[in-house]
């Protein structure tokens, strides 16, 4: 075991703050990664905060980590000291159930190892997440970062990539469909780039009316406020597809109105409490409701490959991990264009 530096939550709802965390020595299969950047996803937040429940604490968040492999274990094939790598929201699976011979490790039967808040697949080792001087993790769970893609706006798209990516492939998106974005925040931002790089035609759907230059400049073609009751009915059942990544309760109804007949909405945002859903916002017009959570390995390998090809990352702000308490109420006040990534190198500053 090795004793390194990082941040935490100690308890729940509790300002993050320095904590000494331990990392087990690199098995046959395991890398070895001295953390360079890790990106703030909004699902850090619910879980440091414990909105969603059953947290373990301490917590040490981040699960969108971009880092250099320091070390090997001697039967790792995949990549060799130096390689730029990154690690999402998982670091181990069964390998052997059902839905992970199918490369949907998320939805491992035995319960997937998240990357933080919960434990290695022994069930008794706690996980803790990027925010952190080192990871360590099976070479399985590690994605090759393309050459040439910077790793601080790499970072993002090892959640907030793959998250809206999944969705969109799931519904066939294609030149010319018409996809609505709600929610331009971290996931929104990579929604609107990554359904544009498909050809589809994006709307993007805000509470915030100063985001619509932004939008515009990420590739969408429409902006609509939807404080105005206005925008939905010029909207009404317009669109193919909407992938939603809000992340507080708000009224699922109301967008549904907006697809046509037997169009799909995909929900990825992940609000800590229910909000009520009327059967025939469904069953008029046949809709189709999409949950829809990460990716898998090889499917999270795929969109870093598609980024690649058509230059895409995360835009993003820097920031040093003193900064982390304040970046969260940022990221509350949806004031974040359009993700935190940390740079890690402030953790010996
Ligand atoms: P984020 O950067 O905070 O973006 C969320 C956006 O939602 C905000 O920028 C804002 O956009 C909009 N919003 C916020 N509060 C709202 C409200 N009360 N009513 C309407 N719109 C509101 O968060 P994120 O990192 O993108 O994450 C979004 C959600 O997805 C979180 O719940 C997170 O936990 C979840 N998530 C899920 C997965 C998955 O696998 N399913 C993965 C990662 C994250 P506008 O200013 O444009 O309105
Ligand atoms: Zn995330
Ligand atoms: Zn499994």
């Amino acid at each position: 075991m090795q004793k390194i530096q990082a941040w935490g939550a100690a308890a729940a709802g509790t300002p993050l703050a320095p904590m000494i965390i331990e990392r087990r020595e690199p098995g046959l299969h395991d890398v070895v990664l001295d953390v360079l950047f890790c990106g703030v996803c909004h699902s850090d937040i619910h879980q440091a905060r414990d909105e969603w429940s059953g947290g373990v604490f301490p917590m040490v968040p981040g699960h969108e980590v971009v880092g250099r492999v320091a070390r090997l274990g001697s039967g790792v094939t995949k990549f060799k000291v130096g390689d730029i790598a990154g690690v999402g929201c998982m670091v181990d699976s069964c390998r052997t159930c059902g839905p992970c011979k199918e490369d949907l490790e998320q939805f491992c039967q035995e319960g997937n190892a998240p990357t933080y808040n919960g434990t290695e697949m022994d069930r008794k080792t706690p996980t803790y997440g990027g925010y952190s001087s080192q990871l360590v993790v099976d070479e399985r769970f590690a994605l090759r970062i393309p050459a040439g893609m910077d790793p601080a706006a790499a970072a993002p798209l090892l959640c907030a990539g793959i998250t809206t990516y999944s969705p969109l492939r799931q519904s066939g998106c294609k030149p010319g469909d018409r996809v609505g974005v709600v929610g331009l925040g971290g996931l929104g931002h990579m929604a609107v780039k990554l359904a544009a790089s498909m050809g589809a035609q994006v709307t993007v759907l805000s509470t915030s009316s100063g985001k619509e230059a932004d939008a515009r400049r990420l590739g969408a073609t429409d902006f609509v406020v939807t404080k105005d009751a206005e925008s939905f009915q010029r909207l009404a059942g317009r669109l193919d597809l909407l992938i939603d990544t809000v992340s507080a309760p708000h009224d699922y109804n109301a967008y549904l109105g907006l697809l046509r007949p037997r169009g799909t909405m995909a929900i990825v945002g992940a609000p800590a409490t229910a909000s009520p859903l009327h059967p025939f916002s469904l069953i008029l017009g046949g809709k189709r409701l999409l949950g829809s959570i990460i990716g898998g390995i090889a499917e999270t390998q795929e969109m870093l490959d598609h980024c690649a090809r058509h230059g895409i990352a995360s835009d993003i702000e820097v920031i040093p991990i003193q900064k982390i308490n304040e970046a969260y109420e940022r990221v509350l006040k949806s004031d974040v264009r359009y993700r935190f990534v940390i740079d890690m190198a402030s953790l010996k500053g």
